[in-house]
């Protein structure tokens, strides 16, 4: 079989990595950071281990598909425990809350209990989120029924309608102000609201939820097992550009001037990245496209860690907050979500809870992060006052919480770019609005032996979408091999464990 190269040590690459050992290849991943995981990822802060990955992993319900996935990648089973809070995330409008809880018919009955004239619409969302767990095999009571192609093709035209809308068009369906929040401040109104309803009915079917240690952890069980497969892992390698005759590449340069060859390379990177600075080739038509189509977005997100010297705080899960209009004009966004750790035993010290906000922001707010960092004091000055006017957000919205937090980090779309080298610090592919069916893109990148497993193929991204694109590029590979060895008549060399688990 092949001496596959895989460049990026993420899940994309650790995923290619542990299907090309499944299938008798011989892999070699380069990370250019000193370890791998790429944004599944955490880091220490002082007592407090920040955690910058799984809100929910999708496929954490071991009835799918994509459970088994995981198993086969090392980041599930064996024991492995799960944490399966009761809400996903909460909402406040003028005092009152409204979870997203993991028991469907909690939800609707609370949303009926905010809003009872909204009936109407309230009954046919959670009707919508059953279809779409029956879609994706995890409907009933159990969240087990498996994939049903009649009942799929009943929901076909349910779904079709929400397709049409985004989360924006569907809270204008509702009356209740808290409703309308509830569906447009977790997830953009400019999103897909089918984006909102896979999202409850994965999470509302045991489906989407956070492994026993958090993203580290999980990052490390993918290194191990790729290891014990007899992978190859090269950290602190950072490739500079594929070496090519235009047809076929032969190998990589890396920063540090060494070359190494390969039959086969696998590229997990950002496209937008790897065209123009690795390869030195257009883009593929298809996936530029992407990159130009004004219904696809880029984003990325700016955060602040608060260590906060209380037990407990007035919330759980992640909270959905809306500062003042003055608030929101300095922080440059009108919400801003904030998580709590009490799920994880080693996240603060004794007494003391970490909290974390994620404010997302859209492609140009990333570029003028990114363009700062290149004034290293008007960055740090611009993060303080970040972190200044986060901190008053949750006081304000929190009272309770006044004088007790103290910012220990604060990191940006501009340290994305630095760290992981996506072009504008993104580190999910495209959000899509109504209307776009996200197909996957060809792997294809116009060298005959350089395949692209980068979830910018398959929009929205997300840790399933890279482990899939992974996985999809050396079976492409391996069956180009079985094939050859057939037509020369040679004996093939088995998989070792030759299983091809189902990819969701
Ligand atoms: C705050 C946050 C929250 C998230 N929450 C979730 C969630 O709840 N659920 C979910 O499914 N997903 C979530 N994600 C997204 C998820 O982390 C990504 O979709 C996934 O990790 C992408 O994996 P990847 O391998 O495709 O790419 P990356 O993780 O970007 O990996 C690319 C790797 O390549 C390396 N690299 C870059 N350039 C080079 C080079 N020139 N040479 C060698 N190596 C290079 C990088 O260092 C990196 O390790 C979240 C991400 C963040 C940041």
């Amino acid at each position: 079989m092949a001496n596959i190269l895989i460049i990026g040590g993420g899940v994309a690459g650790l995923s290619a990595g542990i299907r090309a050992q499944l299938d008798g290849h011989r892999a070699v991943i380069c990370e250019k950071l000193p370890a791998a995981g790429g944004n599944l990822t955490g880091w220490r802060r002082g007592d407090y281990r920040i955690d910058n990955c799984i809100h929910w992993l999708t496929g954490t319900n071991p009835s799918t598909p994509l459970y088994r996935m995981w198993e086969t990648l090392g980041a599930l089973g064996n024991g492995i425990g799960i944490h399966r809070g009761d809400s996903l995330y909460t909402c406040e409008w003028d005092g009152e809350r409204l979870s997203l809880w993991r028991d469907l018919d909690r939800l609707e009955r609370t949303m009926l209990a905010v809003s009872p004239t909204d009936e109407k619409e309230i009954r046919s969302l959670v009707r919508v989120i059953r279809a779409a767990q029956a879609f994706c095999g995890i409907g009933g009571k159990r969240h087990n029924k498996g994939w049903n192609p009649v009942l799929a093709l009943r929901d076909v035209p349910l779904l079709l309608r929400y397709h049409r809308m985004s989360t924006g068009d569907l809270a204008a369906r509702f009356e209740h102000p808290l409703l309308r929040a509830f569906l447009t401040d977790f997830i953009s109104e400019r999103f897909a609201s089918l984006a909102f309803v896979f999202v409850a009915a994965h999470f509302c079917g045991d489906n989407a939820d956070v492994p026993a240690g958090g993203s580290v952890a999980m990052a490390e069980r993918m290194v191990e097992r790729f290891r014990g497969l007899g992978g190859e892992l090269l950290t602190g390698k950072e490739v500079v550009r594929v070496l090519h005759n235009g047809k076929r590449a032969h190998g990589v340069q890396f920063r540090d001037g060494s070359i190494a060859e390969a039959d086969e390379i696998v590229v997990t990177l950002d496209p937008a990245v790897v065209f123009p600075r690795m390869v030195g080739l257009p883009m593929p038509k298809g996936l530029a496209a992407r990159y130009r189509d004004k219904r696809l977005m880029r984003f990325s997100s700016w955060h602040c860690a608060f260590a906060c010297d209380l037990p407990e705080v007035p919330f759980h899960g992640d909270f959905v907050i809306k500062p003042d209009p003055a608030c929101q004009f300095r922080l440059g966004a009108p919400v801003l979500t904030v998580r709590e750790f009490s799920h994880d035993p080693n996240a603060a010290p004794r007494g003391s809870t970490l909290l974390q906000t994620m404010t997302v922001c859209d492609e140009a707010t990333c570029r003028r992060f990114i363009a700062l960092r290149g004034d290293r004091d008007a960055y740090t000055r611009r993060k303080q006052y970040l972190a200044k006017w986060t901190e008053r957000a949750l006081a304000e919205q929190f009272p309770e919480l006044d004088g007790h937090l103290s910012c220990i980090d604060v990191w940006t779309p501009a340290t994305y770019e630095r760290m992981i080298g996506s072009e504008i610090g993104s580190f999910m592919s495209f959000a899509f609005g109504a209307k776009v069916l996200p197909l996957r893109a060809s792997a294809r990148s116009g060298l005959s032996n350089v395949t692209l497993a980068s979830q910018w193929l398959r929009a929205p991204g997300g840790l399933p979408f890279a482990a899939e694109a992974g996985m999809l590029a050396v079976r492409a590979i391996t069956a180009k091999y079985r094939h050859a060895s057939r037509r020369e008549g040679k004996a093939e060399t088995p998989a070792v464990l030759g299983t091809e688990e189902p990819i969701g």
